[in-house]
């Protein structure tokens, strides 16, 4: 089963994506943490990186696109299947991805949407801080100003592209150019939606009902 999670910044794709992950055992791709690794390991790819990413604009297609090729090469994502969270971001990306997918005889089976109200995801993600070890999402409204992570112990941290300034540049973003795959999947009849202004856990269970009738 390949499933990609679709959503505004702050919507909860990576929340949600952990979840899924564990219970379906996939291969979890973020191309927002691929892009942060590569940042933090201050390789060239995260050096140009950087510069879109703390100005909240998209980094460019080619540069995502041969990432995820790579990733899905390896042979744990053809067995495990995996979860595309944060990819595909456009027109292109999806081409691409499709494309690639089917090169290896794959190909998607749903795209869920988590669909969150434009006005309460400026708070949501100023307020939310990650972990550097695991990756595990905190948010201090519900978890409190936490310096370490309650799973692995690693440094809690505030991403630097999570400024209200850059998160408005993120949902133009999103609006610009994401917004438009709801269309195109839904023409390609993969398009599920889910109400992202519930609860963590009561968002889970309605991706669950979807993807135990999809795999
Ligand atoms: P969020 O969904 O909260 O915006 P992500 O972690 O998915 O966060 O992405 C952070 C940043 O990384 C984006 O604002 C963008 O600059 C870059 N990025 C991540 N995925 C892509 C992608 N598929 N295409 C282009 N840029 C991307
Ligand atoms: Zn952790």
């Amino acid at each position: 089963m390949n499933i990609m999670l679709l959503g505004a910044p702050g919507a909860g794709k990576g929340t949600q994506a952990s979840r899924i992950v564990e219970d379906h055992g996939l291969v979890h791709l973020s191309t927002g943490d691929i892009l942060r690794k590569a940042v933090a390991d201050g390789t060239p790819l995260g050096v140009e990186a950087k510069r879109y990413m703390d100005a909240g604009a998209l980094v460019p297609d080619e540069v995502v696109i041969g990432l995820v090729k790579e990733r899905i090469s390896q042979p744990d994502a053809r067995e495990k299947g995996v979860l595309f969270d944060g990819f595909p971001r456009t027109i292109p990306q999806a081409e691409a991805l499709g494309a690639a997918l089917a090169d290896i005889g794959m190909a998607l089976d749903a795209v869920v949407s988590i669909e969150v109200d434009p006005q309460a995801i400026v708070t949501r993600i100023t307020s939310r801080r990650q972990c550097r070890g695991c990756g595990k999402i905190f948010n201090v409204a519900t978890d409190g100003d936490l310096d370490t992570c309650t799973e692995c112990g690693g440094e809690v941290y505030q991403r630097d592209d999570d400024t209200e300034e850059t998160v408005r540049a993120r949902l133009d973003a999103y609006e610009a150019q994401t917004s438009k795959l709801i269309p195109y999947y839904r023409e390609h009849g993969m398009l599920y939606t889910v109400d992202g202004n519930q609860r963590p856990d009561d968002v889970y269970a309605a991706i669950r009902a979807i993807l135990n009738g999809v795999g």
